[in-house]
């Protein structure tokens, strides 16, 4: 067997150490005589799953009694439609444009109501964060969107918008328990789980209960109102249950590890191996403002597009895979995820000072 570093914005590396445990629990999980991916939902082994994934969430976020966390399906993106049908009482929301994601969460609000765009940075192809100190906020807005970590421009937003009292909606969907977060100033945080979390096919919404109502846009189907999940635990029908159950394996991983203080302490220690280089680096080069750079997602260029096809031709070949920057954006991209180790990081540097000398 041999792994490889793999710097995937998503699907991305998992922690070994889960992989393996699935691996040992595969054909038989705990004496039951079957997969996890065999068992019944409606079992009390898979409700003891899906409670200790919950509660471990809400221990390793601290998430108030007063949030629902909910397990659901249809990728990142289904909750772009969710999210207005659920919550545009008055037809108006608040959108924050800082990349792809984010856009295409407003484009997707925009057929059920009215889309202010309050904030972008498509001006400088979302290489920075805007200024959200003063944004506008529509006295009719029934949310505030954000997307908090850009996965594929790599920046991050720090300092959150005044809402004036707005729910504020957070796509973290690539920095998911990769730092702590006060949950209390979100009214939705919600994120697809194959960038951070565990397998693609799973998505958790932590909600503030007041905003889960009936009260949804007319011919809102049942599988995506909040409030069915919410009041049936999140086993309406059936869930992504082999999802929940990693999901659940990383998050006691992340428990064991000492939290998501000692993880932001890895990523930023990671992060700085990676940027410290691309700082003093004569051939490549970071493309967004230092003071917005993404702890996760690290996106650079030599400038040459035919070096940047060499470099990731090579890498690949040297075990660094998935280094290609995203189709719109073009040069590099390197994800480094909570699972990512900080080995991984030093010899991608170790490489890149290599091929940058071979190839001056
Ligand atoms: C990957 C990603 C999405 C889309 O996720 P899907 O699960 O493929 O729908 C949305 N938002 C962010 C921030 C992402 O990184």
């Amino acid at each position: 067997m041999s792994r490889v570093y793999n710097f995937s914005a998503g699907p991305a590396v998992l922690p070994e150490e889960v992989l393996q445990e699935a691996a040992a629990e595969m054909l038989d999980y705990r004496g039951i005589g079957m997969s996890v991916m065999e068992l019944s939902h409606r079992t009390k082994d898979f409700q003891k799953i899906i409670d200790d994934a919950e509660a471990d969430l809400r221990t390793l976020m601290g998430i108030p009694d007063n949030y629902k966390v909910l397990f659901l399906q249809g990728g990142a993106s289904l909750q772009f439609a969710m999210i207005p049908m659920n919550f545009m009482k008055n037809r108006v929301a608040d959108y924050v444009v800082t990349g792809q994601w984010a856009k295409k969460a407003a484009a997707e609000a925009k057929i059920y109501g009215k889309v202010n765009v309050i904030a972008s940075s498509a001006d400088k192809t979302f290489s920075y964060i805007p200024d959200l100190s003063n944004v506008t906020i529509d006295p009719q807005a029934d949310y505030v969107y954000i997307c908090q970590n850009n996965t594929i421009y790599g920046t991050t937003i720090r300092n959150l918008p005044d809402t004036q009292g707005k729910p504020l909606v957070a796509d973290i969907s690539s920095m998911f328990l990769s730092e702590p977060m006060d949950v209390t100033k979100y009214g939705m945080l919600y994120g697809g789980v194959q960038k951070n979390v565990g397998p693609a096919g799973t998505v958790i919404a932590i909600i503030r209960e007041d905003l889960i109502t009936d009260d949804v846009l007319p011919g809102t189907p049942t599988m995506m109102k909040y409030k069915i999940h919410a009041d049936n635990g999140s086993l309406y029908n059936t869930p992504p249950a082999y999802g929940i159950y990693i999901c659940g394996k990383v998050f006691k991983w992340l428990l064991a590890m000492g939290g998501l203080e000692e993880m932001k302490r890895r990523n930023e220690r990671k992060a700085a191996i990676l940027y410290d280089f691309l700082d003093r680096s004569e051939m490549f080069h970071g493309t967004v403002r230092k003071e917005d750079r993404s702890l996760m997602n690290v996106p650079f260029i030599t400038g040459n597009e035919e070096l940047d096809a060499k470099f990731v031709k090579e890498a690949t070949a040297a075990g660094f895979k998935s280094l290609k920057g995203h189709r719109t954006v073009g040069g590099m991209r390197a994800s480094i995820y909570n699972a990512m180790p900080q080995e991984g990081v030093e010899k991608l540097v170790a490489f890149m000072e290599e091929f940058e000398k071979n190839n001056r």
